[in-house]
């Protein structure tokens, strides 16, 4: 067994050294077929983290098949009690060692400390809760007709699931998709961002500590092109779930089709955060700022479009100008760093294109300030004020701390400029006028909706976009839908008439 880092007792810091890392298949920690790796990078530092073996078809194709031979062999077979067992061992070693996974993934992502730490924590919730919800939930219906039949229906799993995932809340992300799928009874590959590839391995070395039967779970690092399009491929791994950018999606349907694929879609984002001058304008602060920034602007479900109302535009925004320089920007490592560095090089230059797209097509740029740091992929918060819709800040997703502002003067109005975009995963609406805050909230085109309130979700409501922003949902019992395969059982209970072609009369 490896370890992620080799001095699991002291504090990681940007010098720790932390080990190589390798494919987990089949219960092992491999080298890529073709001994190749790839250098994982340190967001603030700039420098070399350690080297990632890089899977490519061979090994997707090893993985797949060790995953498929679980799922007919050792893991099928286990009695319910005993997979969840397995399930509920994840949740308690990822709980176990929560101060050890938050920094690896801050160090590996630049997300700041003190919210990786709720995440990982949050994705220890994800496999208890999943095997709570099967263990109650995943259930069949009973169809009793005329008292000639006894119909009904049960829930099997698929077999090997393939997941994709993306780097922005990397751990948290893949157990959203490992959780359900193993809780199931499916069997897993797992194909992890190549800019975040710590906290896959180290769920690897957790799950391998679980003792789960080999070939249960299996980690392909690589890139999206070579692994992760291998794994789409793959004619024995029916199930892809994939997160990420909407035009990946939108290619791995395509390259997944040949194999008729079942598909789950998380996609982008460019959601709506409203602010009706009626609402309680403090906390509408609070909320909005939280939403945008938190995460270094590197989430789904960002509000990326403030909506104010032209009332309260000045005022609102003259105390979000003070917030954006009040932020503190810096080492993700510090337990007080509310924005860290953006993950790598290459996105770090896309989101500081679009301040200067914003500044082509005419907004007001306001930015806080980056003097507390000195080297890393740091883009201060940023505020692209005097925005309207058929602006490229106002249509695409930028996914860094930008939000783009927007003045409204009605409801009618501020509802087609919210559903102006081809995106649809989440929406937020601030008002005290109840009747106003629930049309608004139907009227907005959006999977996930808030309401006076910032984003917090239950584990069991379901999470997904509408439009371009994903097919499917995850979350609850809706992931069931995707990761299990509903049968229908029907059962004579009388000697009904059977038609009787050719008997002679
Ligand atoms: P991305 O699409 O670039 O990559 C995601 C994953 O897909 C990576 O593992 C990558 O290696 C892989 N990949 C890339 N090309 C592939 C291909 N041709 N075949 C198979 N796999 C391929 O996304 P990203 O930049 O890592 O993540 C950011 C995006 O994810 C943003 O658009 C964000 O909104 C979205 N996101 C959505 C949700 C949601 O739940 N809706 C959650 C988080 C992030």
């Amino acid at each position: 067994m490896t370890h992620a880092h080799a001095q699991t007792n002291t504090p990681l810091t940007h010098d720790s050294k932390v080990t190589d890392i390798k494919l987990y298949i089949n219960g092992q920690f491999v080298d890529a077929a073709t001994k190749e790796t790839f250098a994982n990078i340190n967001p603030f530092t700039e420098k070399t983290i350690n080297n990632v073996a890089s899977g490519d078809a061979p090994d997707i194709d090893a993985a797949v098949t060790a995953a498929k031979t679980a799922f007919h062999g050792e893991w099928g077979r286990l009695k319910l009690t005993e997979r969840l067992a397995y399930v509920h061992k994840i949740a308690d070693l990822i709980d176990a060692h929560i101060e050890e996974i938050a920094p690896l993934e801050s160090l590996d992502t630049g997300l700041p400390l003190a919210q990786t730490k709720k995440m990982v924590a949050r994705a220890a919730q994800n496999f208890r809760f999943y095997a709570e919800m099967v263990a109650t939930r995943l259930t069949g219906d009973a169809y009793p007709v005329d008292d000639q039949f006894l119909n009904y229906t049960m829930y099997k799993p698929v077999g090997v699931a393939g997941l994709i995932t993306p780097w922005n809340a990397p751990f948290m992300l893949e157990t959203w998709k490992i959780a359900p799928a193993l809780a199931t009874g499916n069997t897993v590959v797992l194909k992890p961002a190549e800019w975040s590839p710590l906290t896959a391995n180290k769920l690897a070395e957790i799950i391998h500590q679980a003792n789960l039967p080999k070939g249960v779970f299996n980690v392909v690092h690589g890139y999206g092109e070579t692994a992760g399009a291998a794994l789409v491929a793959h004619p024995d791994a029916p199930l892809i779930s994939f997160t990420g950018e909407t035009t990946t999606g939108s290619e791995i349907m395509k390259n997944g089709a040949p194999a008729l694929k079942r598909f789950s879609m998380e996609l982008g984002g460019k959601s709506p955060f409203i602010v009706f001058a009626d609402a309680d304008l403090n906390r509408a602060l609070d909320a909005c700022t939280w939403g945008i920034f938190s995460f270094n602007g590197e989430r789904c479900t960002a509000n990326s479009r403030l909506f104010l109302h032209d009332s309260i535009y000045d005022t609102f925004v003259a105390e979000l100008k003070k917030r954006v320089q009040n932020i503190r920007v810096g080492d993700p490592l510090d337990p007080e760093t509310e924005v860290g560095p953006l993950i790598h090089r290459e996105h770090f230059e896309n989101v500081s294109r679009y301040l200067d797209i914003a500044k082509e097509e005419g907004a007001e740029v306001v930015s806080g300030t980056l003097s507390q740091v000195e080297n890393g992929h740091f883009v201060a918060p940023t505020l692209l004020l005097n925005a309207h819709g058929d602006m490229r800040i106002a249509k695409e997703e930028i996914f860094g701390p930008v939000m783009t502002v927007f003045r409204f003067s009605t409801e009618e109005e501020v509802i087609e400029m919210a559903n102006d975009t081809r995106y649809g995963l989440a929406g937020y609406v601030w008002t005290q006028d109840v009747k106003r805050a629930h049309r608004v909230a139907h009227a907005v085109d959006a999977g996930m909706l808030w309401v006076n309130a910032q984003n917090v979700r239950d584990l069991r409501i379901p999470f997904g976009g509408a439009k371009q922003s994903g097919i499917g949902r995850e979350g609850g019992h809706y992931a069931f839908e995707f990761y299990t395969e509903v049968k229908a059982i029907h059962v004579a209970l009388t000697d009904h008439p059977i038609p009787a072609f050719g008997k002679k009369r």
